[in-house]
């Protein structure tokens, strides 16, 4: 089945070697799960050779403004050592001093865009001082994939994107797992059919049953769901598994595997 098809998983999360084993245990604790992989670039090919994944997007979040450049640094490092398996996104940071230096080194490293995660970095996503990068990420044609929903925080919900979005229409988007992590039915009820949105699927299977994601797949549309697995939490080969255990149709599995990713992430390519 896996050999069939080119596989694009747009959401994977790396480390350098050096602080690998303090930071895969703390977004465990937050999430309250246990990675199912070790988070290092070595790893991820590792695994992708095994799941049969031929491109990774890779990303790493800055908790400071101050950690921003190294980080991009580090991801586009990555990406030229191994440019036939991987691409990568840069970070952000809401109180930087200098957000379009910032993003000019993501757009100078040939980074495919930004990364955020509100409830870590500790910001609300329709805060004033938010909207700068939302301006920026248009302007500079940078896809923004974001972590979304939190049932126990209010930083990153449906109802706070939804104007946001709306606002924001020339942005390209994508609301990680499902557009509504933990508020999975208020997310698709609420967002889909957004013409800049996109959703993809990650860290979402283990608390879904196959017929709720083909539910959730549905409302959203097959053109706008994109294959991720938020590596290192989950093994690549498990949730390729899952998402072929669901039952989609051969047209539908190709456009959330590759070419929906394809499109946003390298729209010169199509
Ligand atoms: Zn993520």
């Amino acid at each position: 089945m896996k050999d069939k098809f080119k596989v694009f998983d747009a959401h994977c999360h790396i480390y350098p070697e050096k602080i690998v084993d303090r930071a895969v245990p703390a977004t465990d604790r937050f999430y309250d799960v246990t990675s199912a992989c070790r988070g290092t670039v070595e790893d991820l090919l590792r695994e992708n050779d095994e799941a049969g994944v031929d491109l990774s997007l890779v990303e790493s979040v800055a908790t400071t403004p101050k950690q921003v450049p190294s980080i991009n640094r580090f991801i586009a490092a990555a990406v030229s050592a191994h440019p036939d398996r991987l691409c990568g996104l840069g970070t952000l940071h809401p109180d930087s001093e200098d957000l379009e230096a910032d993003v000019r080194q993501i757009v100078s490293l040939g980074l495919k865009g930004v990364k955020l995660h509100p409830e870590i970095q500790g910001f609300k996503v329709d805060e004033a001082r938010c909207m700068p990068i939302y301006e920026l990420c248009t302007a500079y044609r940078l896809p923004l994939l974001m972590h979304t929903g939190d049932k126990r925080y209010d930083c990153s919900n449906p109802d706070r994107l939804l104007p946001l979005l709306k606002k924001f229409s020339g942005m390209t988007f994508i609301g990680a797992h499902f557009g509504g992590w933990s508020l999975w039915e208020e997310a698709y009820k609420t967002l889909a059919g957004l013409p800049n949105l996109y959703v993809d699927c990650s860290s979402s299977f283990y608390r879904m049953t196959p017929g709720s994601v083909k539910k959730v797949v549905s409302a959203y549309g097959t053109d706008r769901v994109l294959f991720g697995t938020d590596y290192p939490m989950w093994k690549p080969e498990s949730e390729l598994d899952y998402l072929f255990s669901v039952g989609f149709d051969d047209e539908d599995l190709k456009k959330m595997l590759w070419d929906n990713a394809a499109s946003v992430f390298f729209p010169e390519q199509i």
